[in-house]
């Protein structure tokens, strides 16, 4: 094992190999309060990707409910009790993560979700966690709560899949740190489905190999925004590239959302894999369950977010999400309005700070016609 350095948990850890980043790392900022869960992205997923035999079962983005939705059914709950009560500690994570809790001859701690597992992907769906009663919603964080939690592969610095893989069939990318199996090499193990703890490689048994997300490379290699995210109706994902802290740059959007505001944070930290899926954890959930999720972060993420209304650069960037296709390698305030631009500052989008509303008449005197039902 070799010793690597995760931001993420503030130390050096054990991983299979040592250190080495991508030039660039593809990575995402979803933004939970404004996901609707109407799976528009799970199915521009499917038809684009997953649409062929073997692959039926396949969610390569999925969308479920928290608390008490999985897919695969019981996928996190199930390795957080494997690895046992851990604890943060002033911001940096002293327990043991999946590469260091890895049992005798693993070399990661994981489980293999059964085929009945994955048959049913909406389970939970908009489950409460409590009883709602009169007036209950009124207050923020909720007594009775749930939200939607939007998932991919995390592109992870330290994927658990590529380590666990002993063909060495996964890789990942200098140019991007995309990781993809290597469709000639894979013969099937399936060690990387039992390590993943997010679930998102999946073994195609027609094919006899393992397959997962690609980040839509063939988009992603011309400057283009993933399937899923352009076609979310909710507007809460931007893709991007992340630095390592000690060289982010404010003008890069993930790297202002992530490093500078501190709004956006990792799904499960604690388990090591360095995650480059980033959240904006929901406003009206239990602090307690945001931290076991999105770690000791989730509370400060939660201001900030609830104060961007008043906060002209944080309010802006948010308003660039699902505005272009194109990815925004920089972003800037300029006056009333802020701009998407490549990385060369040609600029792609601007979108103002503030809606302009327009009210119609009632009854349109130009064209003689009623612009409304009942006039
Ligand atoms: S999320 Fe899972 S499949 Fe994706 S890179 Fe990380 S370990 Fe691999
Ligand atoms: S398309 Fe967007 S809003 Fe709809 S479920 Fe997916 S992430 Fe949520």
């Amino acid at each position: 094992m070799a010793r690597v350095f995760n931001w993420q948990i503030g130390r050096q850890m054990a991983y299979w190999y040592p250190e080495s980043r991508p030039r660039r790392q593809f990575a995402a900022v979803f933004d939970i309060n404004k996901c609707i869960a109407c799976q528009t992205c799970t199915l521009a997923c499917k038809t684009t990707w997953t649409s062929g035999k073997g692959q039926e079962y396949m969610l390569w983005n999925n969308v479920e409910s928290k608390p008490y939705g999985f897919y695969p059914l019981r996928w996190d709950v199930k390795l957080l009790q494997l690895l046992g009560a851990q604890e943060w500690r002033e911001g940096a994570y002293p327990g043991r993560t999946l590469f260091e809790a890895a049992p005798a001859g693993k070399r990661v701690l994981g489980w293999r979700p059964e085929e009945r597992d994955y048959a049913y992907p909406n389970v939970g769906e908009d489950d409460c966690d409590g009883r709602i009663d009169g007036g209950a919603s009124l207050h923020v964080p909720h007594a009775s709560w749930f939200f939607y939690l939007a998932r991919i592969c995390n592109h992870c610095t330290y994927p658990a899949c590529l380590a666990a893989c002993p063909r060495g069939s996964i890789y990942k990318r200098p140019e991007d740190g995309i990781v993809l199996v290597d469709q000639e090499r894979c013969r099937g193990y399936r060690e990387c489905v039992q390590a993943c703890p997010y679930k998102k490689v999946f073994f195609n048994p027609l094919t006899g190999t393992s397959e997962k997300c690609i980040a839509c490379y063939p988009k992603f290699e011309q400057g283009l925004q993933q399937q899923c995210f352009v076609n979310c109706i909710g507007k809460i994902r931007l893709a991007g590239s992340i630095s390592p802290p000690e060289s982010a740059r404010p003008e890069n959007p993930i790297d202002y959302l992530v490093h500078v505001r501190k709004v956006a944070l990792p799904l499960f930290p604690q388990l090591g894999l360095e995650p480059n899926v980033y959240y904006i954890p929901p406003i009206h959930a239990p602090a307690s369950f945001l931290h076991q999720m999105f770690g000791p972060g989730a509370e400060a993420a939660v201001r900030t977010y609830r104060a961007a209304a008043a906060d002209q650069d944080l309010g802006g960037l948010l308003g660039l999400f699902g505005c272009t296709e194109r990815v925004v390698a920089r972003w800037q305030r300029a006056g009333d309005s802020v701009v998407g631009a490549e990385e060369n500052g040609t600029e792609i989008v601007r979108v103002p700070l503030c809606e302009p509303v327009f009210v119609r008449d009632a009854f349109d005197q130009e064209h003689q016609i009623a612009r409304v039902n009942c006039p």
